[in-house]
């Protein structure tokens, strides 16, 4: 185990060999599912590049010097992270190349390109790279295609597939991997997550090699729409009205607005979706095989009506009305 990281001890290694080698690049791009450690393992690579007292060829960090120490506070000039912002599903040009007052004086494009403060790097961390547009994105590429001295830029997304091509090909790629189960079972517990360890073994099974997803699954609400909204399924007569009215009543529950509303329904169809994939795990051959395939695809659409801003209300009744017929 690599600085506390689990599971990337190979990913860790290769940038060990990197840094001795002196072949740092100076843009990565880190890929894998959501909640596997991609943004904790940035920080930590970042925490060693930017220490001023360790060897600047081994990939440590000595947590004693200033530098270390401002990383332990989040609150070190020379890491500058963007990400998306609370009310938009995009990165926005303004955070890259400042608002139309500051343009080019402003922004991560410029604030790269200052000479680091404490020593050795400047250090840039980009997460939510799926949701860059063409626009943000070119503002970004004269400096992918440039780099300032002694900048690194690490973006984060998920797969490699929704990143566009012109980051992609200027990018050194970093797959993550899932983490394995008895990872996440052990993760939930020794952080607090999940009190009860037969809880976190259940999650830990159904989140598929993702930490943030056992823990979003483990809230009690969610577990029991999903488990109700499984059980009515598993009925031979599928009454569709009192599931469509239980997951509404839950997504309603998530507050007022839209977002969270859709957010909590994401969370159900992706929980039953992951149930019926468990059990495919666990039967491939079952007689039952074939329904329980167009299970999965009907909650995958509906996750995509979600996200292409259905009505709510709609996608759940003829999700719903086809889950009973299927
Ligand atoms: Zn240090």
């Amino acid at each position: 185990m690599w600085m506390g990281i689990h599971g990337h001890d190979a990913i860790a290694e290769r940038f060990a060999h990197t840094l001795r080698d002196g072949r740092l690049a100076s843009t990565y791009l880190f890929v894998g599912p959501g909640g596997v450690g991609k943004r904790m393992f940035a920080h930590r690579l970042a925490e060693c590049l930017l220490c001023t007292e360790s060897p600047p060829n081994e990939l440590v960090a000595c947590r004693q010097c200033k530098s270390c120490l401002l990383m332990a506070a989040d609150n070190h000039p020379d890491l500058l992270e963007v990400g998306l912002r609370k009310d938009k599903r995009t990165l926005i040009l303004e955070q890259f190349v400042g608002d139309d007052e500051h343009r080019n004086r402003e922004g991560l494009c410029h604030d790269i390109s200052l000479k680091p403060y404490l020593g050795r790097h400047r250090v840039a961390v980009i997460d939510h790279a799926d949701t860059f547009n063409n626009s943000t994105a070119n503002a970004l590429l004269k400096t992918l295609e440039e780099p300032p001295p002694r900048s690194v830029i690490i973006l984060i997304g998920t797969s490699e597939a929704r990143q566009l091509a012109t980051i992609r090909s200027r990018s050194q790629i970093v797959r993550f991997a899932p983490l394995d189960v008895e990872t996440v079972a052990q993760l939930l517990v020794e952080n607090q997550l999940v009190a009860d360890p037969q809880v976190a073994a259940t999650v830990s099974e159904l989140a598929e090699g993702s930490l943030d997803q056992a823990v979003a699954m483990a809230d009690e609400a969610l577990w029991q729409v999903h488990t109700q909204a499984v059980e009515l399924l598993s009925q031979p007569v599928i009454d569709s009205v009192k599931l469509a009215s239980m997951v509404h009543e839950f997504s309603n529950s998530a507050g007022k607005e839209a977002g969270p509303r859709r957010n909590a329904l994401l969370q159900v169809l992706g929980l039953v979706a992951r149930h019926y994939r468990r059990h495919l795990r666990a039967d491939a051959a079952s007689a039952d095989a074939p329904r329980i395939i167009r299970r999965i695809d009907r909650c995958l659409d509906a996750e995509y009506q979600v996200d292409r801003n259905v009505h709510l209300q709609t996608v759940i009744q003829a999700w719903a009305d086809d889950l009973a017929r299927s």
